[in-house]
């Protein structure tokens, strides 16, 4: 019995979410007293591949097939379930995120597995197979056991602080059949939608909310990004307006993000808000209103009107 993760990677680069997955594999197969390996498919150099040591990998097997640098989720499918009996491995984990939420579904049906998608604590294998998740877009909690025998779990993204441990993993290459006729689908062309650097993963945002009066202003948001080499985000009803498109959206009916440092341009500080940002390192809140509930969740607080306050700071940071 072992714990397999699939790890995700873009442009021959391992995904911060899929190193979340690896760190919460290796922590589950601790539980059980065995060990985690990794696959990875598509071109990733060696130094990358093994670099999953650090998140406790103990083996990464790679499918070193260009067909596989876009994922195709049926393909990808085929090769997990075969890295998994490969490996014997009765725990398969994912990140919950654009990959994981395509694969694990169809690995879970190949299977016959049953599934946790967007496991937000580790699972208590004191007694069964019990994992925690938000339902009721986070209003309440769910555990769920797994009964079935091979069990697959998803991980919400920054949800687990990534903490690398000074390892090195074995690299293994594999190579399961995969012909032409599986490729069902193909990507044909990426357009980058946002900004400069995806939310999920970035280290710096910049986020703004209804205090920024409409779309016409959000230069002054993707100035500051832009000079701090941050991603941009915005609060929900932004994005229910349709000043910023949805995949902006933070909180607690959007994306979860934990950067090292999120600043927050007039923006109130709902709960909902903070629920999807209060994982963040630093938090620096730009508004107005010295009673914004936001100021009492910032580690630093500027008590003014953002249309001064943050072209000054841009051109101050410009220094530097
Ligand atoms: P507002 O509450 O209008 O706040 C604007 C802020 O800007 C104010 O604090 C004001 O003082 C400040 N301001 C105004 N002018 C300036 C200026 N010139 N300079 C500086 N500051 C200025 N919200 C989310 O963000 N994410 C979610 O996922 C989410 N999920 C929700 C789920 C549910 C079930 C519900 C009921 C609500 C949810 N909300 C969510 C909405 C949330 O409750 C708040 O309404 C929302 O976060 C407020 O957005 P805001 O802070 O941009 O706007």
């Amino acid at each position: 019995m072992s714990v397999l993760v699939f790890a995700d990677q873009h442009e021959g680069k391992i995904k911060k979410a899929a190193l979340e997955a690896v760190q919460y594999g290796a922590s589950v197969a601790k539980q059980l007293g065995t060990a985690v390996n990794a696959i990875v498919v598509g071109e990733v150099s060696n130094d990358e591949l093994a670099s999953l040591g650090n998140y406790g990998a103990a083996k990464v097997l790679h499918v070193a097939d260009a067909r596989l640098n876009d994922i195709e989720p049926g393909v990808v499918t085929k090769v997990v379930a075969a890295a998994a009996e490969k490996e014997g491995a009765d725990v398969i984990i994912f990140a919950h995120n654009f990959s994981g939420k395509a694969i694990a579904p169809r690995l879970s049906a190949r299977l016959k597995a049953g599934l946790v998608a967007g496991a937000i604590e580790l699972p208590d294998t004191s007694n069964g197979f019990v994992v925690k998740k938000n339902v009721f877009s986070g209003k309440a909690f769910a555990k769920v056991s797994i009964s079935s025998a091979k069990k697959i779990v998803s991980v919400l993204p920054n949800t687990f602080s990534l903490a690398p441990v000074g390892g090195t993993a074995a690299v293994e290459a594999f190579s399961p059949a995969i012909n032409d006729a599986d490729f069902k689908v193909k990507v044909v062309k990426v357009e980058t939608v946002s900004g400069e650097v995806p939310l999920t993963e970035a280290e710096i945002i910049v986020s703004g909310g209804r205090g920024l009066k409409g779309p016409e202003n959000w230069g002054l948001v993707e100035d500051l990004a832009h000079v701090l080499g941050a991603a941009t985000a915005a609060s929900r009803p932004v994005s229910d307006s349709g000043w910023r498109p949805h995949h902006e959206h933070v909180g607690q009916t959007g994306l979860t993000v934990r950067p090292n440092l999120y600043i927050a341009i007039g923006i109130s500080g709902a709960i909902q808000h903070l629920a999807g940002v209060n994982g963040s390192k630093v938090i620096v809140v730009i508004n107005k209103d010295p009673e914004a509930p936001f100021f009492k969740a910032a580690d630093y607080g500027i008590v003014g009107d953002a249309f001064e306050v943050v072209p000054k700071l841009t051109e101050a940071l410009k220094k530097y």
